[in-house]
């Protein structure tokens, strides 16, 4: 298998980001990865040809995101997508009809979506638990269960799961561990670390990093599940272009550097938000108020740019999502421009109502992407807009 990462993988994770799964073009000696944009490969003769075949399969510039970012999550396979739903689509196809699968209740929107109203007619169960509670993990689990999926921390409301609880009973269990890592990104915390099974990420978000591509990317340690991935990825053919992998490519350049400025502008604007608005209303791993603020700084490197607030209510949440300048009002996240969202009629407007006043996503809830401007800028932003409340 050509995606094994076979490089050193003793450098240190900035200088990772930035060489990792490339070399030079060996025709003409390119520094940077070329845009191979090809449907087909012209072969040597009869059975003879250089790896390469039809693109579906392979395509030189989405091997080399795929094998840099295999390095950055410390595994072995990577395995670029078209989209992070179309990523998890594909993971979903390792499973089979009466196969259950615990799920984190606050996980992404979409990813409840696809489960619930398609997936399901599959034959696949889904069970959705608050997994910030290793026990109601482990009580979900049933005989036909063949992973636990979850999202740590989760989006928007910034809930953990204790990594190594879920590894230890995933291991114990004999179910893969399936980890969402699309916020943390693997600068600030590596779930494969912790026994996951499968990491992957919406790269649209963080690991592109520039607001331009959608797609996605899951990566594994284990030979037998890179093979079976190689056979989905192949045989369903969610892949990307050739295009969107090389943007990809060049934001996880910039990865280490840039996930440091979203985290030091994250802790200043929700410390900010946390003196002005009350800091039990703001939801951020990095504040010493958010209840599992000691789990976060012991598997997380860093907190970054991701902030939730409960303005009390959806007339406040507004004056706030209409008010911001610099802060613009879109869906997404992890780009180096501040976003500002409501999630009850954004992001998360897939998820059932009763089921977002469950878990607390009302309609007073705002979130934060916080980019990397100057930090001073994103606070006189928030001052202007939180003025008169
Ligand atoms: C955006 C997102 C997804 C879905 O990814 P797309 O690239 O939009 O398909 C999945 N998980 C999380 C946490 C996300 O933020």
């Amino acid at each position: 298998m050509t995606r094994v990462f076979d490089e050193d993988l003793s450098a240190r994770f900035a200088t990772r980001t930035i060489h990792a799964g490339q070399r030079p073009d060996p025709t003409t000696g390119a520094i940077m990865p070329p845009i191979y944009q090809t449907s087909t490969y012209v072969q040597d003769a009869l059975g003879v040809h250089k790896g390469y075949e039809y693109a579906r399969g392979k395509n030189p510039t989405r091997e080399a995101l795929e094998r840099n970012v295999a390095t950055l999550e410390g595994g072995r396979h990577g395995f670029a997508f078209s989209s992070g739903m179309g990523c998890l689509d594909s993971l979903m196809k390792l499973f089979k009809s009466g196969d259950h699968i615990v799920c984190g209740e606050n996980v992404y929107g979409g990813t409840f979506r696809l489960f619930d109203r398609i997936l399901r007619h599959f034959g696949l169960a889904f069970t959705f638990v608050d997994t910030r509670d290793p026990q109601r993990i482990e009580d979900a689990i049933t005989a036909s269960t063949v992973a636990l999926l979850v999202e740590t921390p989760t989006n928007p409301l910034m809930r953990l799961t204790d990594l190594a609880a879920a590894g230890d009973i995933a291991k114990r269990r004999g179910i893969l561990l399936i980890v969402d890592n699309t916020f943390a990104t693997p600068a600030f915390q590596r779930p494969l670390e912790y026994g996951a099974h499968i990491v992957y990420h919406s790269s649209t978000k963080y690991l592109n990093g520039h607001s331009d591509m959608v797609g996605g990317i899951a990566v594994v340690l284990e030979d037998s599940l890179a093979e079976q991935l190689q056979f989905i990825a192949n045989a369903a053919g969610a892949v990307p272009g050739p295009m969107d992998a090389w943007l990809t490519l060049r934001g996880t350049k910039t990865l280490a550097l840039r996930m440091k400025a979203h985290d030091a502008n994250g802790r200043r604007v929700a410390e900010w938000l946390a003196n002005r608005w009350g800091a039990e209303r703001v939801i951020y791993p990095g504040l010493p108020t958010h209840p599992q603020h000691e789990l976060a700084k012991k598997q997380m490197a860093g907190f970054g740019g991701m902030i939730s607030v409960e303005m009390g209510s959806r007339d406040a949440a507004a004056k706030v999502l209409n008010g911001t300048h610099v802060y613009a009002l879109a869906e997404s996240l992890g780009g180096v421009e501040s976003l500002i969202n409501h999630p009850a009629t954004m992001t998360h407007a897939s998820v059932p109502a009763d089921m977002r006043a469950k878990m607390g996503i009302t309609d007073g809830l705002i979130r934060l992407s916080t980019g990397v401007e100057d930090a001073d800028d994103l606070i006189a932003d928030l001052e202007q807009a939180f003025a008169g409340l």
